[in-house]
């Protein structure tokens, strides 16, 4: 049976025939504007059957066959294998301050930077962060893995709110008032750890297990497959 093509960034779909790929946008922000006529030639060039924008800020090219895959990725001029499987995903970024008028933290800029560090490390399990730029919190900042929230007196973080997961909860706050600088320092995130491990329900039975902090730096993208189809590519 067909399976999610991990270096092609491929995930399998329903008819186990074709395969959709998500080429990664930083926070679903594009500025080259050929970027879009080039995903635009692609789908129509090799004939997919739909253009799905995701909840992670993604365009994805659904129904490509498997013998199109590498010529669809030189086409788009993009590096194939976007981050999926059990890794940290995509990290949603409201338009904070660079182009929201409610925003009172730099969402987008700080937001970019987490994306650069974090995209695509490897882990047991995915990870989901979000970025909003004030407490109207348009990227699910409450819910995610990890979070931060604009402030006026600066960024809220957020740690364990299983989005993805059979049990979802409202994260618990693991610091407050920080600045962008202090907020991009992954010191506080081993912190989460902690917090998800006291503070998990009696008698809930997550299927998630951390076995310790996030490590510092970027890693290579995701090197182990979950099965997932792209409508779990939230
Ligand atoms: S979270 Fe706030 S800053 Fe971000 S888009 Fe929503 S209203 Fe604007």
């Amino acid at each position: 049976m067909a399976d999610d093509l991990l270096d092609k960034g491929a995930i399998v779909q329903r008819d186990k025939e074709t395969y959709a790929i998500a080429p990664h946008i930083p926070g679903g922000i594009i500025t080259d504007f050929n970027l879009l006529r080039r995903l635009a030639d692609v789908a129509e060039k090799f004939g997919v059957k739909a253009v799905k924008l995701t909840s992670a800020e993604r365009f994805a090219l659904v129904g490509l066959k498997p013998g199109d895959l590498d010529q669809a990725w030189q086409e788009l001029g993009l590096i194939p294998g976007a981050a999926i499987g059990l890794c940290v995903r995509s990290i949603k970024i409201c338009p904070g301050t660079t182009f929201c008028r409610l925003g009172l933290q730099d969402a987008v800029g700080v937001g970019l930077k987490l994306d650069e560090k974090y995209h695509g490390m490897p882990l047991p399990y995915k990870f989901k962060i979000g970025v909003s730029g004030c407490a109207n919190n348009c990227s699910e900042t409450s819910i995610k893995d990890l979070g931060l929230m604009g402030m006026n007196k600066g960024w809220r973080v957020l740690a364990g709110g299983y989005a993805s997961g059979l049990h979802p909860r409202l994260a618990d706050v693991i610091a407050t008032g920080l600045s962008d600088a202090e907020a991009l320092d992954h010191r506080p995130y081993p912190g989460l750890v902690q917090t998800d491990r006291k503070k998990e329900a009696p008698g809930q039975n997550h299927r998630r297990n951390r076995p310790g902090p996030i490590p510092d730096g970027t890693g290579p993208a995701c090197g182990v497959s979950e099965r997932s189809a792209v409508s779990s590519e939230q």
